[in-house]
């Protein structure tokens, strides 16, 4: 193995510790942080990523709410309660745990999010925000791989970047990212050709497709930085990620673990959008 691991573990510690931080000058002023995640239904991945949003709240001294609802719940119940959220000053984030049963509109949902509430970054609000360069929530995993990839020293200024998936949460928000840090992006999906030429070519290779392994050594640039976003549940049980870490790592320059990679990082981002929501809510500079 050539490549250098990307400690997501250990960012993602860094990045809570700042959010911890920023906690702590918000309570010194009388503001307790608060973030409401909703969870419908009983999706067993989605009840292990509300477990870890409020260990991470109660970690970084920010007050969570987690609020369970049934699965036969209407969408009118679901956007009841949100908008309860959205009229309590003590609530500053409001995140409603994907997917969503399928008698419920996850876009009207999102909608229903105020966008300073939005610490998710997914209300079109933020998202054309972020699209024009305006300040915003930004999406947490795409946000993380941007630290990830920073972290490593490496410019992402004038390089080529490549992000395999297209879409709303991870894709396309990447690509934006990496765009507005003046990469030169090409974006794959299901319908490009020549897939492996291209990715061959990156100096940035962001893998977000949701198929194991897919990833080969053969399609990574010799000291590539590699961010595989991928989570797989394999046969055997185990978590994979959408890259086959022993190929590429023996050609990338760095690359990140799945897990300990991106998952970490991003759970970090949506603590740091949390005390930003709270102290723009309350006129007070972090
Ligand atoms: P989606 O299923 O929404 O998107 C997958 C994308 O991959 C699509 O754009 C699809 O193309 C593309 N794709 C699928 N097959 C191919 C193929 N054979 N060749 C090229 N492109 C292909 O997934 P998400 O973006 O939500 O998630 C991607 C992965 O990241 C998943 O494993 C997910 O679990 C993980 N994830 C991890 C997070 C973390 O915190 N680490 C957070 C969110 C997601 P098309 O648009 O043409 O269909």
């Amino acid at each position: 193995m050539s490549a250098q691991i990307i400690d997501g573990k250990a960012l993602a510690a860094a990045t809570k510790a700042e959010a911890a931080a920023e906690a702590a000058v918000l309570k010194a002023k009388g503001i307790e942080p608060c973030l409401a995640v909703i969870l419908v239904g009983e999706n067993p991945a989605s009840q292990v990523y509300v477990r870890g949003k409020v260990k991470d709240c109660g970690e970084c001294g920010i007050k969570s709410l987690e609020l369970r609802m049934p699965e036969t719940t209407t969408q009118e119940e679901l956007l009841a309660k949100i908008a309860e959220l959205a009229a309590d000053k003590t609530v500053n984030g409001i995140l409603v745990q994907l997917p969503l049963p399928k008698q419920i509109d996850e876009h009207a949902v999102i909608d229903a999010i105020p966008p300073e509430k939005d610490v998710d970054g997914f209300s079109p609000v933020n998202v054309g925000r972020m699209q024009t360069g305006q300040p915003c929530f930004l999406p947490c995993t795409p946000a993380g791989c941007i630290r990830m990839i920073e972290s490593t020293g490496t410019k992402i200024d004038g390089k080529n970047a490549v992000v395999i998936g297209r879409s709303n949460i991870v894709g396309k928000p990447a690509a934006l990212l990496l765009l507005a840090k003046n990469a030169t992006v090409t974006v794959c999906h299901s319908h490009t050709a020549n897939l492996k030429e291209i990715c061959a070519n990156a100096d940035i290779l962001v893998a977000a497709v949701g198929r194991a392994g897919f990833v080969t050594g053969d399609m990574v640039k010799p000291g590539a930085v590699v961010i595989d976003v991928g989570i797989n549940r394999g046969a055997d049980g185990k978590l994979h990620g959408d890259v086959n870490f022993e190929e590429a790592s023996a050609v990338a320059g760095y690359i990140t673990p799945v897990p300990g990679g991106v998952g970490p990082m991003t759970r970090a981002m949506l603590m740091k959008n949390t005390t930003q929501a709270a102290a723009m809510q309350n006129g007070v500079a972090i």
